[in-house]
């Protein structure tokens, strides 16, 4: 295919841009099938208190294991879901097997579930989750919505009028990778929120930054302010739980807590035996 005419108004064939066309395209197709060939998985990641290091719920985190090309993170899939529309039925299997999952718990602890923009804004999400939540039996007040505020910016009006329908239900919602958006100020403003994720890009260099620490520390008295909850993201030594742990943020969630993983083997924190 001719890329955009070139400076001398030349037309030119690239065909490093037509292979990736092709293995995009191809993807695409293969991602629309994965859910009903049993390819998706989802993973749990703990988030804990910060002075216990008690388990207070997980994240659910979506996996694609691909026949040929093995394991596909989700910063690659998801980007190619939203763009062909295929994450309106996978979104919404992650949240009807990450709640009916988490209904069969022997504890009750949170389960926080990303949620795309596209999912948002196209499709009905409240009708949804309402459903699923009629579905699975799970308490309205155990399930957490991670939003990113991109959407939120570009499509305001409706995305608030899904977010206020959304808390009606009973369940919460937390804004994802706080700190990296355009406006995350306007943006906490203006939406009903009930927690804070702080991304973890300042997390990673709290303990040698201390521009990193300056605005984790203000995204902690902001939360103070506002009345709301915040989770550090992305933590991965004991240096920086402690570092989190001067300036009384009370939850994290990390690599240092926990990774990703099938939720069998968080049996103990979930009040299984062994
Ligand atoms: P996110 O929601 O901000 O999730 C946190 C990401 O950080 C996860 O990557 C997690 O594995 C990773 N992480 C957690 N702790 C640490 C740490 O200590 N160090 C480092 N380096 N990384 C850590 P993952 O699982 O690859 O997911 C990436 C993104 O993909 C997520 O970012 C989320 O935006 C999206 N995603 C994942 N699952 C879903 C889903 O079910 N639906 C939608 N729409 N998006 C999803
Ligand atoms: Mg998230
Ligand atoms: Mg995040
Ligand atoms: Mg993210």
């Amino acid at each position: 295919r001719a890329k955009e005419a070139g400076r001398n108004g030349f037309a030119f064939y690239d065909p490093e841009m037509e292979a990736e066309t092709r293995t995009r395209r191809q993807l695409e197709q293969d991602l629309r099938r994965a859910e009903e060939r049993g390819e998706l998985q989802l993973l749990y990641q703990p988030q804990a208190e910060v002075a216990s290091g008690r388990i207070r719920g997980f994240e659910a985190l979506l996996r694609w294991r691909h026949p040929e090309r093995g394991m596909i993170p989700p910063d690659l899939f998801v980007p190619l879901a939203e763009a062909s529309g295929a994450i309106m039925p996978i979104g919404a299997w992650v949240l009807r097997q990450a709640c009916a999952e988490a209904a069969a718990w022997p504890r009750p602890l949170d389960i926080a579930v990303n949620i795309s923009p596209v999912q948002i804004l196209h499709g009905d999400l409240v009708a949804l989750v309402t459903e699923t939540l009629r579905e699975t039996g799970l308490d309205p007040a155990r399930l957490e919505l991670e939003v990113t505020e991109g959407v939120l910016i570009r499509d305001g009006a409706q995305a608030l009028g899904v977010l206020t329908r959304l808390k009606a239900l009973g369940v919460r919602v937390a804004m994802d990778d706080f700190g990296t958006g355009y406006s995350s100020l306007s943006t906490l403003r203006a939406f009903p929120f009930d927690k804070i994720k702080v991304d973890r890009s300042f997390v990673r260099d709290l303990d040698t930054s201390p521009e990193a620490a300056a605005i984790v520390r203000a995204v902690l008295g902001l939360g103070r302010g506002l009345g709301l909850p915040v989770i550090a993201e992305g933590v991965e030594t004991e240096a920086q739980r402690q570092a989190l742990a001067a300036i009384d943020c009370a939850a994290i969630q990390g690599y240092l807590i926990g990774r990703p993983a099938p939720i069998g083997s968080f049996g103990t924190a979930l009040g299984r035996l062994g």
